[in-house]
Formats: C-alpha cells, sequence, structure tokens
C-alpha cells in the first residue's frame, strides 16, 4: 500500500492503472476509520483491482464553532485498517495541496442541499461536492463508495455526478452499527460513557416511528411527535435539529403515508434524524420500503 501526499502524483498513478485496464475504486473519508468506512474499502475491492483510500479532514466542509480543529486523528492506526481492507493507495493531502492560495472554485447542488443537515449546516454540502468533485478529478476512479450513512450526502453526490457528467458511478453502502444499534462515526469518540449509552435513542426512534408506520398509522406528524417526546424524556439529549420523513429520491417532505403515492415512484420512504447527545452532534437514518403497506 502506498502514501501519497502530492494530487499530481495521485492523478498520474490513477492514469496509469487506467491505462493497465484496471478499475479504480474510490472511498474518500476524514479518516480515524472504523468499521463502517472498512466496509467501503472491502465493498471496493469486491468490485475493483485497484482501491483508493482518501483521507482528509476537508475544511469548507465545517462551519464556525464545528469540530473541524478537534476532529480525531489516528493515521497510524488507519493505515493498518486500510491495509487489512484491501486499500492500495491512501490520498492524504496536505490542506494546501487541495486549497492552495486563491483557490475559487465551487460545486453546489441546489435544492437537495437546502433541507435536514443542509438547513443546519450552512454551506457544508458546498463544501462537500468541491472536495468530492475535485478528488473524482485527481483519483479518476471507475466507481466511488458512499456509506448510506450519511444519505443526505450520498444523494448530492450522485445528482452531481448525473449533472455535471462525472464518467464514474457512484455506489451506497449500508450503515455499519455497533452492537446496540448506534450507528458507527468518528464522532462517537466525543460521548462519554453514559451519553454513548443514551445515543441509541436515534435508532431506537426511527425503529418506532417505523413500526408505528407498519402498524397502520398514516399521520406521521403525530408520529414525530410522540418519538420527539421519547426523544426529550431520554437524558443528554440536548437537541433535536430534524427528524423527518422525506420521499427517499427527491428528499420531499412527507407528512401522511395515504396522501403521499409512493407507487411507481420508484422511491421509499426516508426516516433520518439529528440530534445533539450532550455537545454530540450524531445522525441517523432509514429507508422504509413503503410498498409493502400500501
Ligand atoms: P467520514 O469519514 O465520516 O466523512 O465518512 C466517510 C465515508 O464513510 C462516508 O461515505 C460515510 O457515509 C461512510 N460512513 C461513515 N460511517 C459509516 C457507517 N457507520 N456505515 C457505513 N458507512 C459509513
Amino acid at each position: 500500500m502506498e502514501i501519497i501526499k502530492s494530487a499530481k502524483q495521485m492523478q498520474e498513478i490513477s492514469l496509469s492503472l487506467r491505462k493497465l485496464n484496471d478499475t479504480v475504486g474510490f472511498v474518500p473519508t476524514m479518516g480515524y476509520l472504523h468499521k463502517g468506512h472498512v466496509s467501503l474499502i472491502e465493498n471496493a475491492k469486491k468490485d475493483c483491482s485497484k482501491v483508493i483510500l482518501s483521507i482528509f479532514v476537508n475544511p469548507t466542509q465545517f462551519g464556525d464553532g464545528e469540530d473541524y480543529e478537534k476532529y480525531p486523528k489516528d493515521f497510524d492506526r488507519d493505515k493498518k485498517l486500510a491495509m487489512a481492507a484491501g486499500a492500495d493507495y491512501i490520498f492524504t493531502p496536505l490542506v494546501e495541496e487541495i486549497y492552495p492560495a486563491g483557490f475559487k472554485a465551487s460545486v453546489k447542488v441546489r435544492e437537495l442541499d437546502s433541507v435536514m443537515c443542509g438547513s443546519f449546516r450552512p454551506g457544508h454540502f458546498e463544501g462537500v461536492c468541491t472536495v468530492v468533485a475535485k478528488f473524482f478529478n485527481i483519483t479518476l476512479p471507475h466507481r466511488a463508495y458512499f456509506g448510506l450513512k450519511d444519505y443526505q450526502q450520498y444523494l448530492i453526490i450522485k445528482k452531481m455526478v448525473a449533472d455535471l457528467n462525472f464518467p464514474l458511478r457512484i455506489v451506497g453502502c449500508p450503515i455499519i452499527r455497533e452492537d446496540d444499534g448506534v450507528a458507527m462515526s468518528s464522532r462517537n469518540k466525543y460521548l462519554s460513557e453514559s451519553e454513548r449509552k443514551n445515543a441509541v435513542i436515534l435508532v431506537e426512534s426511527i425503529k418506532l416511528a417505523a413500526s408505528l408506520i407498519k402498524n397502520g398509522f398514516t399521520n406521521l406528524e403525530h408520529i414525530r411527535d410522540t418519538v420527539l417526546e421519547k426523544f426529550y424524556s431520554t437524558p443528554f439529549v440536548s437537541k433535536v435539529e430534524y427528524f423527518d420523513f422525506r420521499d427517499s429520491e427527491t428528499l420531499e417532505g412527507i407528512s401522511s403515508i395515504n396522501k403521499h403515492d409512493f407507487k411507481g415512484s420508484g422511491s421509499d420512504l426516508l426516516i433520518a434524524c439529528a440530534v445533539r447527545i450532550g455537545s454530540t452532534r450524531l445522525i441517523d437514518n432509514m429507508i422504509f420500503d413503503v410498498s409493502a403497506i400500501i
């Protein structure tokens, strides 16, 4: 496994891999790897002959007062996990390499970026799209792997790739969870022991909402009220930024299962939330196949 810091060298390597008929898989991350990231690398390795993992804490996707400065890092551990999972290259540039003085470009996917996390983190998805577009041009992958844990990000990147004709395929990979159901995240490290125990409220609330829908409750506003009550009676929940029911393709808000005709739309119901446990912001979601119940 090779560690590459220069964008030019990474691009030259990718070009030569493509000339040799290798299939190039790309897995972008911010490092501090866990089993969720490992599963993306393993999925990439199954499909592709060469896998490039990027580790880059992208400053432009963090807002003022967010955790850019304290984002956890452990490059030695990351290297071992990446190699064991089958990565062939780690691309880990310095910030100055990606954003040299005078950098002016920006990529924005309108509308999809203005709801859910986008409305609480202004500029976040523009930062994500810009760096991912740049990394696609540097790593020139045939396929790029994204976790469904960041579902809105996955959808926005897919739209960016379609709208801007990037010649690659986006592959969405399932959410990897801890034994108690909590979605793995580098940010779980910020949680105290008691906060971590109570973080299970995110997945439990989503499951509660899903089971109410399965049992025939159609008014999603009422279900949200029930879920919010549960959140605010849980210790350490300091804020529920959103608990949303949305069309899984358009991210349009849905208030009632009956009113929204999913049949033939090809999309499912997305149940997604962002919640602060103490001062740590966590997200989770589930895609719910509505066709089974309507
Ligand atoms: P991050 O390092 O948090 O920016 O995440 C890098 C990639 O790993 C993104 O595509 C995430 O969606 C994905 N990822 C993070 N956590 C998980 C998880 N628990 N399961 C699956 N994918 C994940």
